[in-house]
């Protein structure tokens, strides 16, 4: 199964990681060049979607901090829709962008338009997801995907009290029904935080203190088509109805997104969960968007992985200055992100676990959130 195999390089990944960190794996990487003087050049930046927050932070992090630099930036947003997005990175090449930072929508569908950015030597950075098959993609900036879904299998496994925080066994014996959710097929990162999750579950699920009571484990089965909460709120619904009709209760829910974890929630509560004698089960989120957080706070939600996109966007404004002055960005990542026809260099930042225990510190101490925003 291709979860085991990715679990057994982790520690590859992480010595990868240290060596990089340690300055021992100087890369040369084959990259397109931009020749001339780039001062205050044009950057195209593509996102795939105002209808979740973090790609609005994302966008307008990556554009300031490429404005402060003196570059133009061309910011654009495509609604999800694929056509849309390739329209608008033909445009940003036909007005003569030296560079394009591109967070894909459909990882696979932007192949000729890069090889029309290649043609022109304009190099590109992919943007938290990877993009694939085309051998035009020179970096990739994002976070650990795989630990993420780590993460997000021992948020669920602590919020049913089988582990507790500090790795030791928990207090809770099990056996508890789970229900799993998968990310959108077409979003190279969905399989990763899917494949991070099962590493940690499928131990729980064979020794049966795990039980997926629909049978539906497949990652194909459980993907959300373009991450959209509707679609979630909807399996969910199906699951309640088809599942556990006889009484049965749903103890966990695996959630890769806050906007599915929303539309989750919303059908456990109308199918009578969220109160005193049957409360939410354990549902996980990532991206820590202000709706979940508040959700958290109030106990409905019950954790999110939170990816400070300052920092995705810190490392990508710090790759591409880089790149436009001819040099070499720094990468630590150099083994994992195969995109089907090279492996790209990554620089893979960290995610965190945040709970109602945690968030005051890692969201809010930080700066990510006010404490009004959050509403106290
Ligand atoms: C991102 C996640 C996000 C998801 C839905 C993924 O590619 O890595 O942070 O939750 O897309 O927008």
């Amino acid at each position: 199964m291709r979860f085991r195999r990715l679990a057994a390089v982790v520690p590859a990944v992480a010595i990868a990681v240290l060596a990089a960190a340690c300055g021992s794996s100087e890369k040369t990487v084959d990259v397109q060049t931009t020749s001339g003087n780039n001062n205050g050049a044009l950057v195209g930046v593509t996102m795939p979607t105002k209808s979740s927050e973090r790609w609005i932070h994302d966008g307008d992090n990556v554009k300031a901090g490429l404005e402060k630099l003196g570059y133009k930036v061309d910011l654009q947003y495509a609604e999800n829709d694929i056509p849309t997005q390739v329209n608008q990175i033909e445009n940003q090449i036909t007005r003569g962008a030296k560079l394009l930072i591109i967070a894909s929508i459909d990882g696979t569908a932007i192949t000729t338009q890069l090889q029309e950015a290649a043609d022109k030597k304009i190099p590109v950075i992919a943007y938290d997801r990877l993009i694939r098959n085309s051998p035009n993609v020179d970096y990739y900036a994002t976070f650990d995907n795989f630990k993420v879904g780590v993460q997000q299998a021992t948020s669920l496994l602590v919020g049913l009290k089988l582990k507790n925080e500090d790795g030791t066994d928990g207090t809770a014996k099990g056996p508890f029904n789970i229900e799993l959710f998968g990310g959108s097929p077409d979003d190279n990162n969905a399989t990763f935080f899917f494949n991070g999750a099962m590493s940690v579950l499928q131990p729980y699920i064979d020794n049966k203190t795990l039980v997926v009571k629909s049978g539906q484990t497949d990652f194909k089965t459980v993907a959300i088509l373009r991450w959209d909460p509707a679609t979630a709120q909807k399996r969910m619904e199906d699951l309640l109805t088809k599942t556990y009709s006889g009484g049965t209760k749903v103890d966990g829910v695996l959630s890769p997104y806050d906007g599915l974890s929303i539309g989750i929630l919303s059908a456990l509560k109308s199918n009578g969960y969220g109160t005193a004698d049957q409360p939410y089960p354990i549902v996980t989120g990532q991206d820590a968007e202000l709706a979940s957080v508040k959700s958290i706070i109030a106990g409905e939600q019950y954790s999110t992985i939170y990816k400070d996109t300052r920092q995705l966007a810190d490392i990508t404004v710090k790759m591409a200055d880089t790149v436009l002055k001819g040099g070499q960005p720094e990468v630590n990542n150099t083994k994992d992100y195969d995109n089907g026809n090279k492996v790209v260099p990554s620089y893979l930042l960290d995610p965190v676990i945040v709970n109602k225990t945690n968030y005051q510190k890692e969201v809010v101490d930080t700066g990510y959130y006010t404490q009004a925003q959050l509403g106290g």
